[in-house]
């Protein structure tokens, strides 16, 4: 069986839905396939099942690429405030959290509705369970073969444009593959190395058995590392540091390096310790450290740091030795031994070099008529509704110049 469209999409998540409608305005016919049983399973998922869908500040700062200009573009285009219209126009109750994060009042299922509602109005076609077996270009777009995954019902799809909207490698049991970056390659394209992004950080040894032993402790901290920065909720787990603070500086770290994080990012430690010595001589150190963190916590930080003067009074500590345990408690430096990879991360880093698609509309610079979108791309975001702006902002840009042909 063979069918043709002006457009087909592969992948049928954030991106590809919403390229897909967008493009259909357009007088286009439009054919959206997915490997998986459902479609937007990602979003469905996403914050928590309540979706954080966008942010109300999204600035090219709040992205990580090898080309950190290519996004400009595309979210200038397509602002925070045309997707907060949209979801007001389907009714969709929304709530807004800290950092101007906007999630679902109810529930992420409303975000995917409203999605699979508008692609229905526009005339957008679904096929789900389709796997591709293989791409070609020819002299009228490409022809693409696929077989459903049940019935082994082959189809052939003759598309004058062809979007890859597969995204990346994150959670395999959500419908995650590398396709994207097969496809890419195909029509020549660089593939700038992956890597699971806002992800959970891992430790082995003493440190990995301290931090197992605090799991369900979260704390408002500073982690930082020489490339980022940020002040943010920490939270010990079973497996090792997760919570904002850790999710989102995993974007920015590679394995090996070493992270820091400010345990007391609101009292200068050394300072603290040394006030503590003069007040009160005949504290020690964990009783001193009381008012400010949990008990737990001063427990196991001093196993690790100053297990030498646990009984040691302040007056009896040299002054360079309450130096150096307020400096840890300032800048407590560790080693990941890795991060809990792509089982549970949010995102993928890298991903088609961004130096070969134009940014104004995300069409290949090697393949004309080829665009990628989403998360396939090498344009990662920070935690907090980013990674859908970006997946929005660059299948609007898309389907704006599908529409324009
Ligand atoms: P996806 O939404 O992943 O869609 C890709 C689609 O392609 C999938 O349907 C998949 O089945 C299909 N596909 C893959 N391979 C093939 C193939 N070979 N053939 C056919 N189809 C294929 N971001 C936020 O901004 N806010 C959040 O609250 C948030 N929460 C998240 C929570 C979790 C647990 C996860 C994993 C991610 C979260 N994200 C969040 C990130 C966000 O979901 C993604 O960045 C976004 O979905 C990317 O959109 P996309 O269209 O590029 O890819």
């Amino acid at each position: 069986m063979s069918i043709s469209v002006d457009t087909l999409i592969i992948g049928a998540g954030a991106s590809g839905l919403f390229c897909a409608f967008n493009a259909a305005a357009y007088g286009k016919s439009v054919l959206v396939i997915d490997h998986a049983n459902k479609a937007g399973k990602k979003i469905l998922m996403s914050g928590g099942g309540r979706c954080n869908f966008i942010n109300r500040q999204v600035e090219p700062r709040h992205f990580i690429s090898q080309n950190p200009h290519f996004v400009k573009s595309a979210l200038s285009k397509y602002q925070p405030e045309d997707f907060i219209a949209l979801v007001d126009r389907h009714q969709v109750a929304y709530q807004e959290r800290e950092y101007g994060q906007l999630f679902c009042k109810h529930s992420a299922k409303d975000i995917l509705a409203m999605l699979l509602n508008e692609c229905r109005t526009a005339g957008v076609q679904i096929r789900l369970d389709t796997a591709v077996e293989r791409i070609c270009a020819n002299d009228a777009g490409f022809m693409v073969s696929t077989k459903h995954k049940r019935n082994d019902l082959a189809i052939t799809i003759q598309a004058s444009s062809l979007v890859i909207a597969t995204g990346g490698l994150s959670i395999p049991t959500l419908g995650a593959s590398g396709f994207g970056y097969q496809v890419a390659t195909q029509f020549g394209h660089q593939i700038i190395p992956t890597r699971a992004g806002l992800v959970p950080f891992t430790f082995t040894d003493k440190t990995g058995e301290m931090i197992k032993s605090l799991a369900g402790l979260s704390l408002d901290v500073v982690a930082y590392n020489d490339k980022a920065s940020f002040a943010l909720p920490m939270l010990f787990t079973h497996r090792g540091l997760s919570g904002p603070a850790m999710l989102q500086l995993s974007n920015y770290w590679q394995l090996g390096e070493h992270i820091t994080i400010d345990l007391l990012p609101h009292q200068d430690m050394i300072q603290y310790l040394l006030d503590a010595k003069r007040a009160h001589p005949k504290q020690l150190i964990r009783t001193a450290l009381t008012p400010l963190l949990p008990k737990k916590l001063i427990t196991a930080l001093e196993a690790l740091l100053w297990q030498a003067y646990q009984d040691t009074e302040l007056a009896n500590l040299k002054d360079d030795i309450i130096r150096h345990i307020g400096a840890q408690l300032n800048a407590w430096t560790l080693k990941p031994s890795g991060t809990e990879g792509y089982r549970v991360a949010e995102v993928t880093l890298g991903g088609v070099d961004t130096r070969e698609v134009s940014g104004k509309t995300m069409e290949s610079r090697l393949q004309p008529n080829l665009y990628f979108i989403g998360e396939v791309l090498d344009v990662t975001g920070w935690l907090g509704g980013y990674n859908f702006a970006w997946a929005w902002a660059s299948a609007y840009a898309c389907a704006e110049s599908i529409g324009m042909r």
